[in-house]
């Protein structure tokens, strides 16, 4: 059975996320940028956090891990590299391991770029991705540690995974994410489209994630480095797709 998926707003403009597998119980909260939204959202449903699952060693995405860890003995998860950064883990992982929540299997992906060490957790059988500050809404996070390569290549595996994923991503940019998307693709009518419904939910107060793949596939401009039509829309029919990204990128830093 596929994990039940809930989005908690934290803080100003982030977002955690409750996957419950309704088999055994099992609940894992993925990022706590802070414990009482996180207590409140599994209290109501009468959930336990059996598992903490931490995407990247910012205090945005961990500050709350202690007293969540303290108030649950959930079992803390996180990345090797970053254990040295990070609360204490219970289980250390890398690219290629596998968590466990109930039933469920959560295949770890090295997504380094915004921080080395960023990872995201994708549960096949469930259709769902959690990525946080690496591809997220009409956008993608920074590059505070990574190279523009390093972060293309994290986003081309994110990109690989079947479209119909749901993308759990770590903040509320989308709108923001949208008005730049459309100073690079002004003519593309799926992001168009978007732009108005992202418009839409923010007016009405509802979160704009999760997003799916294939959404992303058709809008995001960094996921589209890659494609001829957005090479020759930014003038570098001869550049690499790296190099696309590294510009596009570029451009969102000064927008
Ligand atoms: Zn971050
Ligand atoms: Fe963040």
């Amino acid at each position: 059975m596929a994990l039940e998926i809930v989005t908690v707003p934290c803080l100003s403009d982030n977002y955690a996320y409750l996957a419950h597998d309704a088999a055994t119980g099992a609940t894992a909260v993925v990022d706590v940028p802070e414990a009482a939204p996180i207590l409140n959202a599994l209290r109501e449903r009468g959930w336990k956090a059996s598992h903490i699952l931490i995407t990247h060693h910012h205090g945005d995405h961990i500050d709350g891990v202690p007293a969540l860890a303290a108030a649950t003995g959930a079992r803390v998860i996180g990345a090797a590299a970053d254990a040295h950064r990070l609360p204490p883990l219970d289980e250390a992982v890398a690219e290629g391991d596998v968590v466990r929540v109930g039933l469920a299997s959560g295949v770890v992906i090295d997504v380094s770029g915004h921080t080395v060490g960023h990872v995201a957790f994708h549960f096949p059988e469930s259709g769902v991705v959690f990525t946080a500050d690496s591809l997220m809404a009409l956008g993608c996070g920074r590059l505070f540690e990574g190279t523009a390569a390093q972060m293309w290549r994290s986003l081309e595996k994110l990109a690989a995974l079947p479209p119909d994923t749901l993308v759990c991503s770590g903040h509320e940019y989308t709108a923001a994410n949208a008005r730049f998307a459309r100073t690079i693709e002004p003519d593309n009518q799926a992001l168009i489209s978007r732009s108005d419904a992202v418009a839409e939910a923010r007016a009405a107060g509802r979160p704009t994630v999760p997003s799916t793949l294939s959404e992303e596939l058709a809008t995001n401009p960094f996921l589209r480095a890659g494609l001829p039509g957005m090479k020759v829309a930014m003038g570098m029919t001869d550049a690499s797709d790296a190099e696309v990204f590294a510009e596009i990128r570029a451009r969102k830093d000064r927008f």
